[in-house]
């Protein structure tokens, strides 16, 4: 654009330089005589003279006017960057009178680390017109103050000079500095974001080869951090979060960086960490720390910490890859039950290709078609008869037979693949569900039980979709039933248990599944939308072994009957089980005793011996 103009400006008729007979002895009188003039104090008629004599690109620009109102610093300098005119607001924002700047080189009032910048800027300006630089000029005080400098090559006379306006913008450059901070920064914590990790795991494996010990990553997260979210609300969960990273930076070294992910997830890269074992003790003293009470206004709770670590002493290792090794160990930690750390080792890789093989196998089954629905016959134990069937999911392998979700459920949970899993099998069970219904009405089978999980509860279009399938067959509603395990419940959301709520009123009886493993609490079957209580294997296996098994199962009956809710026994292996169900008033029971989980022919049979 700055070219554009001094190219037109160069045929226009009213230059002064066609017209005056001495244009460069002219302009170069009347810019010395504006610098001497003004800088004294704006002869301001001088500067009017100087305006209308020399070739400002803009006819229209009346400089005193502008020089008097800019808020602006206005100076004319000479091309070799000594200022000869100097506007007074110089007074106001650099503290500095004009005649203690004209005269002087730019140089003398730069910053010196700004100076690179100011002179290429110069250049540019001396070369195509115009240019604007930020750099900070001095204050009479001492300091520096930011400017934005936007400078003008003019031609007078064959001299050149430069025009500019110096602009001071400290605030927005402060401004400006903090939105880079905080582009570097994690808002809720005030740590380090992803952006500088990634950026120091970097700088760090490139430092590797230095041979001071080895860098250690450790990937950290809170056990059961969702809970408290929900339970008690995102504020509380964001203080937590915050304590934590306070507490996280009392271990810190100051040459050790600790970012958040995001959610509940933190990564510490530490340099110069003696060894591998000295890494596992920061890790062991960070779950430590985990075990300290989190306090938020009134509320005080244990929040523990998981942490995964690796080390490497090689600088060829990929920051990605790091974080991936630490995130195995995490895994592991999790895995081998939380608040603990865990060192990466390559059996950790061996396991995650193992779990790449198992996704991989998942996403063919289902692609074709080979997942399957076994039903596993519930007996009331008064009668005899069968009144209902589990279902649950197994996959055919060619080569393996049928596997059981044990070998497949945490990885298709990880991967998301279990909705997909899941919805197959309860849209199997309903249309199972409705072709039982049709023929067996008459008898006492009440129908099909389905696991759900807390993805279906979270979903607000769940209860509506399954009411919506359980009508479109024809099949009375109670003749599904969902299991949730006291986890799912616990952790469930409000909208969730609105879900819950909305399956129960609809009429879809609704049992609380592998009841005794979790958290158990005899409370919550006061507290949830029930009409069954399913008890956990372990304590039957327990019954007639041990006084308090049968204590406990007694006391489960027991309650559970007194709100009115069905109590049925998993995993009944033996008749010493069944006996003491029995005599303990339990109502129903499943397990291999009775039979294995099996195609839904096996079922049909069962009913129909019911019935003969
Ligand atoms: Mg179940």
């Amino acid at each position: 654009m700055a070219e554009d103009r001094a190219a037109g400006r160069e045929g226009r008729p009213d230059d002064p330089q066609d017209t005056d007979d001495d244009p460069k002895g002219q302009a170069e009188a009347a810019a010395r005589a504006l610098a001497a003039q003004a800088a004294t104090d704006a002869d301001t008629e001088t500067f009017a003279r100087w305006g209308q004599g020399r070739a400002l690109d803009d006819p229209a620009q009346d400089w005193r006017a502008l020089t008097a109102a800019s808020a602006d610093m206005d100076t004319v300098a000479t091309a070799d960057g000594v200022y000869h005119y100097v506007s007074p607001a110089s007074g106001r924002l650099f503290g500095r009178d004009p005649i203690g700047i004209v005269g002087h080189h730019q140089d003398e009032f730069a910053h010196p680390d700004d100076l690179p910048v100011l002179r290429s800027g110069w250049a540019s300006t001396l070369a195509v017109g115009i240019a604007t630089v930020a750099y900070r000029f001095r204050h009479a005080d001492g300091t520096y103050r930011w400017t934005e400098t936007t400078s003008r090559r003019v031609e007078a006379g064959g001299t050149t000079l430069v025009v500019s306006t110096v602009r001071d913008i400290s605030e927005r450059q402060q401004f400006g500095l903090l939105l880079q901070r905080q582009a570097r920064t994690d808002p809720l914590t005030g740590v380090a974001n992803r952006i500088v990790l990634m950026d120091r795991l970097r700088q760090a494996l490139r430092r590797q080869d230095r041979g001071k010990g080895v860098l250690a990553v450790l990937f950290l997260d809170l056990d059961r951090f969702k809970v408290i979210n929900d339970s008690l609300g995102h504020q509380v969960g964001d203080r937590v979060l915050q304590s934590l990273a306070e507490r996280l930076l009392r271990f810190l070294r100051s040459s050790d960086t600790l970012a958040r992910l995001g959610g509940d997830e933190f990564v510490i890269v530490a340099e110069d960490v003696a060894d591998e074992q000295a890494a596992a003790e920061l890790g062991h003293r960070i779950s430590e720390a985990g075990r300290e009470p989190f306090r938020v206004g009134v509320e005080e709770f244990i929040c523990t910490v998981s942490v995964g670590i690796t080390t490497t002493a090689d600088s060829r290792h990929s920051p990605e890859g790091l974080l991936q090794e630490a995130d195995l160990a995490l895994y592991r930690a999790k895995d081998r039950g939380r608040d603990r750390s865990e060192v990466f080792d390559e059996d950790l890789r061996t396991t995650a290709v193992g779990r790449l093989g198992t996704e991989r196998m998942l996403r063919r089954a289902i692609d074709e078609q080979r997942l399957r629905v076994h039903y596993q016959p519930i007996i009331d134990l008064r009668s005899g008869h069968i009144v209902s069937a589990e279902a649950l999911v197994r996959i055919f392998d060619p080569e393996r037979g049928m596997l059981l979700p044990d070998s497949f459920r945490e990885v298709a949970d990880e991967t998301g693949l279990l909705v997909t899993i899941d919805e197959w099998v309860l849209s199997s069970a309903v249309e199972q569900a409705s072709a039982w219904h049709a023929r067996f009405r008459e008898t006492d089978f009440s129908g099909v039980s389905v696991n759900i999980t807390a993805r279906h509860l979270a979903d607000a279009r769940f209860p509506r979709g399954v009411i919506g399938a359980l009508d479109a067959r024809g099949v009375p509603r109670d003749r599904l039933k969902v299991e949730v395990t006291e986890r799912v419940l616990i952790e469930a959301s409000n909208s969730a248990m609105t879900g819950l709520r909305a399956l129960r009123d609809a009429g879809v009886e609704v049992g609380l599944d592998d009841f005794g493993t979790g958290f158990s609490s005899l409370a919550y079957l006061r507290q949830f939308p029930l009409d069954f209580v399913k008890i956990d294997k372990s304590f039957v296996h327990g019954l007639a072994v041990n006084g308090g098994e049968d204590a406990i199962v007694a006391a489960i009956v027991g309650l559970s009957h007194a709100l009115g809710l069905a109590v049925i026994a998993e995993g009944v292996e033996t008749q010493s089980h069944l006996d003491s169900l029995k005599s303990l008033g339990c109502d129903c029971a499943q397990g291999y005793l009775f039979a294995r989980p099996g195609e839904p022919s096996a079922i049909d049979e069962l009913i129909m011996a019911g019935r003969a």
